[in-house]
């Protein structure tokens, strides 16, 4: 009798008074896990004016919401910032050009043949461990294989993937993300940092990059950290778009996971009708410098398809940063980043501050300097070379 309680498959809550009614932490996070919302027609008890998308966008991408995110959004707003992360729009029928743009950033021809790892720059690997994520994102840039419902990557694969690790003593940064690592139970992940700690001691920096801790806070729990503590996890960095997502169970929980040690860093990608506009950027660097939490990188939207109504232009990006850079405390300033198309990698969006200038006389240099609020000097000493010539004796 008991035994069927425990292990029937838990309600998803069709109703909004249910739904508010809700405490995230009243029970585990599979059981969370196992309550999310699979359909936007499932949203329509609890939120007015979804969207009645055409059912091909599931041909695409699949779309999974946990409860304790439904709850942050916004009953009446359908632009609601978290709303618009989560729920699918009749934007994602293909925009012409972006059609088959699934793996834009080339992963796959980066990808070390029987193995999820992507090896694109010199010292440091990416290993794609999970093909989940609690909470889909509508501008997921690895839609190719977020969406699958298998969960993870095959266990051959993750084998063959630590030995990869180890073989390559060059190595030292291993970053784990996919899909999302922390969808694995703890067991799992204790048993793949494991490996990867006693297989390959030349691996100096163990990093995860996790949105479960943004959507579905309870994952991390004491055990959890003490798993990343035991295999020494330096850094995890965590995914937030919007000051919305910031919440009290969420503070609690990262502060869980500095207590073990974790240094924290945040990830945000540029979003149109989300967070492109420097009040939101403001907002939202300061409230995670306040948790300890670094902003790290702004990704701008990849051009994955269905994803192009998110796309913010690159020369707003640019005013985006200057809106930041010297505005806000410096420690809450990201590097803005595009990735390249076709494995070019990540290039920081970085406004000129900056300018060295020929002389129009032809005899050197001078550098133009401008500051964060339009302020410009001139400085001729940094055009030319002081070095003096060595002193013989
Ligand atoms: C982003 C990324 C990394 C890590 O890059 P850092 O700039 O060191 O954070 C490593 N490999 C791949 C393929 C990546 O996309
Ligand atoms: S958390 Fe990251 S990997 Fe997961 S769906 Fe969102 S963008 Fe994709």
């Amino acid at each position: 009798m008991l035994q069927a309680v425990e292990f029937a498959t838990p309600k998803v809550f069709m109703r909004y008074d249910e739904l508010q009614a809700y405490d995230p932490e009243s029970e585990s996070w599979q059981k969370q896990f196992a309550r999310r919302y699979t359909h936007h027609a499932q949203l329509n008890g609890v939120l007015n004016h979804v969207e009645d998308v055409n059912e091909t966008v599931y041909n695409k991408f699949a779309i999974a919401v946990t409860p304790y995110m439904a709850k942050l959004m916004d009953r009446d707003d359908p632009n609601c910032p978290i709303r618009m992360q989560y729920l699918p729009s009749f934007h994602e029928e293909t925009k012409p050009g972006f059609a088959t743009m699934l793996d834009q950033l080339g992963e796959e021809g980066d990808t070390i043949p029987g193995t999820s790892i992507v090896h694109r720059y010199p010292r440091r690997v990416l290993f794609l461990v999970s093909n989940t994520c609690a909470t889909l994102c509508r501008f997921c840039t690895r839609k190719r294989m977020v969406s699958q419902p298998s969960g993870s990557v095959h266990k051959d694969e993750i084998e063959a993937s630590i030995d990869y690790i180890a073989n390559n003593k060059n190595i030292e940064d291993v970053l784990l993300s996919g899909g999302d690592p922390l969808t694995f139970t703890d067991e799992r992940l204790d048993e793949i940092l494991g490996m990867i700690r006693t297989r390959a001691p030349h691996v100096r920096f163990l990093r995860i990059g996790s949105r479960m801790v943004v959507q579905l806070p309870t994952r991390v729990t004491p055990e959890l950290c003490a798993v990343l503590e035991r295999h020494r996890v330096q850094m995890v960095n965590i995914h937030i778009n919007h000051p919305k997502e910031i919440t009290p169970l969420l503070r609690k929980r990262v502060k869980m996971l500095q207590k073990a040690g974790i240094m924290m860093g945040l990830q945000t990608v540029c979003l149109k009708g989300v967070n492109d506009s420097v009040e939101v950027m403001r907002e939202l660097f300061m409230q995670t410098v306040e948790m300890g939490v670094r902003p790290y990188y702004v990704y701008s939207t990849d051009m994955v398809e269905g994803a192009h109504h998110f796309i913010v232009p690159h020369r707003r990006m640019l005013e985006l940063y200057e809106g930041l850079r010297g505005w806000i405390s410096g420690p809450a300033v990201p590097t803005f980043i595009v990735d390249g198309l076709g494995g070019l990698g990540k290039l920081p969006i970085i406004p000129s501050y900056v300018r060295e200038e020929a002389l129009p006389d032809g005899s050197g240099t001078t550098v133009k300097c401008r500051n964060y609020a339009g302020k410009t000097v001139e400085m001729p000493g940094l055009g030319q070379d002081f070095s003096l010539p060595s002193v013989s004796n």
